[in-house]
């Protein structure tokens, strides 16, 4: 049965979409059976896939709305497939910011992501989902449905603050929701070892969250910026580059936590 992970935090540009496509082409390198789910009307995981989210007739709007199954709505990139690192994709587009109203009168409407993706957990290993940067009906559908949150953050003062509501929102879906959800990890993107601060708020983190804190560390790199104008994740537009080095191990270090869950 798949391991379903949600790549949030509420702040915006802190790094989900390229935690979650980098993190899915490492595992997808690495032989594990892949879904990625966009979650972000933005649609930027979808299209960091390879995917061209004008182009698709079925998204995880259809999904969300009982109107079509993942089953028939998901796709895969060509172009990931042939790198050897191909994965599933459930695509979003600007439809989606419409489930938020359209869903409010809808019964269990937290639980639609969560029953969809039960029809195929069994046909894949991981199932990674990039929510958008807010605590909406989205993200909490997106919460309802996971193992585990990944937290992707940029160690700076008020990272640990950021935090509090995440931390609070994860405990209260936790207690009301979703028995199975918990944090797994929280992953230092964007990091620049070179800047005294970081390596403090770094420092930091461990002492708050000890193993919480994941032993990758994603460092500032230019390739992993530059890869979403070619419609790849930076794991496959530079596979030498270190930012992509860096998710390799990432996705090892998933693959393991993963195991003892
Ligand atoms: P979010 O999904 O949280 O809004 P993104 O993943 O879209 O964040 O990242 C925000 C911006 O930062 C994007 O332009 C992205 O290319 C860039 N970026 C993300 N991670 C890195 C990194 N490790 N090094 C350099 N640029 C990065
Ligand atoms: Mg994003």
């Amino acid at each position: 049965m798949a391991k379903i992970f949600c790549v949030a935090n509420q702040k915006g540009g802190v790094g989900k979409t390229t935690t979650t496509v980098n993190l899915a082409a490492g595992l997808a390198q690495a032989g594990q059976r892949v879904l990625m789910i966009d979650l972000d009307p933005q649609g930027n995981a979808t299209m960091g896939s390879g995917v061209d989210k004008r182009q698709l007739e079925l998204t995880v709007y259809d999904v969300l709305l009982e109107a079509a199954s993942i089953e028939e709505a998901r796709v895969t990139s060509q172009k990931l497939v042939d790198a050897g690192c191909g994965y599933d994709v459930l695509g979003a587009n600007r439809e989606l910011a419409g489930a938020e109203v359209e869903l409010v009168d809808v019964d269990r409407r937290e639980k639609r992501l969560r029953l969809a993706i039960d029809e195929v957990a069994s046909q894949y290993d991981f199932v990674l989902i990039d929510c958008p940067p807010s605590l909406s009906m989205l993200t909490l559908n997106g919460l309802c449905c996971a193992h585990g949150v990944i937290v992707p953050m940029q160690c700076e003062y008020f990272a640990l603050e950021g935090l509090t509501d995440l931390v609070n929102t994860i405990k209260q879906v936790h207690a009301n929701l979703n028995k199975d959800l918990a944090i797994i990890g929280l992953l230092r993107v964007m990091f620049d070892p070179r800047v005294t601060l970081q390596l403090q708020v770094s420092e930091q983190l461990k002492e708050h969250f000890g193993d919480k804190v994941f032993d990758a560390v994603i460092p500032r790199n230019v390739r992993l910026a530059e890869a979403p104008s070619f419609g790849v994740p930076g794991l496959v537009f530079d596979p030498a580059s270190k930012g992509a080095q860096a998710f390799v191990s990432f996705a090892q270090e998933m693959v393991a936590r993963s195991r003892v869950m």
